[in-house]
């Protein structure tokens, strides 16, 4: 059995600031790194314990979220960008029989999701596809559903949680912390997330085994719309060729969902 581990920074027990935490110069990032390569880790081993042959860590936090001098011993880690295109990465990604998240957050808007926002913390007001708003769970669920790779598994706080169960009907969670506002949270001890995530991923194979979850899956043909912050955003989008809807919102249909998914 192949594990594709997709990670993020945000949904990691103990992370609550951008600034300090998941920028890249922020002052605690470095040790924000340890704790999500730790989180993996123990995801890491409750796969290996049920059963999981090759396992895959994908660092996609944007500046990149992994230590990876703590990586597991058995992992290997794909790292740096931009990524080839999609039809090569997918090529890659598609030996792989199932895929988790671990360290995730809600998307943009969610008043208790813990640093909470759709792929740029800044710049991002909304992202949605085919009329329905969607965070970046669906965008990675979508992503491997393509290539007939279910999301099984996914870790970050009880808002990530939530909207991992809306998204993917059948996905297990563990919730490692709960959001009180965008930026403040409670959080679960260091080692008692670590048991949570290991107990959880090797729960969430067997439960697979037992009842598969399906590769999440849209209709086509696709269109998305991105609402910007602020009107420049857009207008650097449209020079890419996207069509202008608005002031700041853009939009692009195609039949194929990988050339619009990730915007
Ligand atoms: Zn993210």
């Amino acid at each position: 059995m192949k594990l594709c581990i997709h990670t993020d920074l945000e949904g990691v027990a103990g992370v609550h600031s951008f600034h300090q935490q998941t920028y890249a110069d922020g002052r605690y990032h470095d040790a924000a790194k340890r704790l999500l390569t730790a989180e993996v880790n123990a995801a890491v081993e409750g796969a290996l314990v049920a059963g999981a042959t090759e396992i895959l860590v994908n660092d996609s936090h944007g500046p990149g979220g992994m230590h990876y001098e703590s990586l597991h011993h058995e992992a290997r880690i794909l790292q740096g960008g931009p990524r080839p295109p999609f039809p090569r990465l997918a090529e890659l990604l598609r030996e792989y029989d199932t895929a988790c998240l671990i360290g995730q957050h809600a998307m943009e808007g969610v008043a208790d999701g813990t640093l909470h926002h759709t792929q740029s913390s800044l710049n991002v007001e909304y992202y949605a596809l085919n009329g329905e708003q969607i965070g970046e769970i669906a965008q990675v669920a979508l992503l491997m559903g393509v290539i007939g790779v279910p999301l099984i598994y996914l870790t970050g706080d009880e808002a990530a949680c939530r909207e991992a169960r809306e998204t993917v009907p059948g996905i297990a969670t563990t919730a490692v912390k709960r959001g009180l506002t965008r930026t403040c949270a409670i959080s679960v001890s260091m080692t008692k997330a670590h048991e949570l995530i290991r107990a959880g991923m090797r729960e969430a194979i067997e439960k697979h085994r037992r009842k598969p979850v399906a590769p999440l899956t849209r209709r086509g043909p696709y269109r998305v719309e991105i609402r910007f912050r602020t009107s420049d955003l857009a207008e650097a989008k449209e020079r890419t060729g996207w069509a202008r809807v608005d002031a700041k919102t853009v939009a692009r249909e195609s039949p194929e969902l990988l050339e619009v998914l990730f915007g």
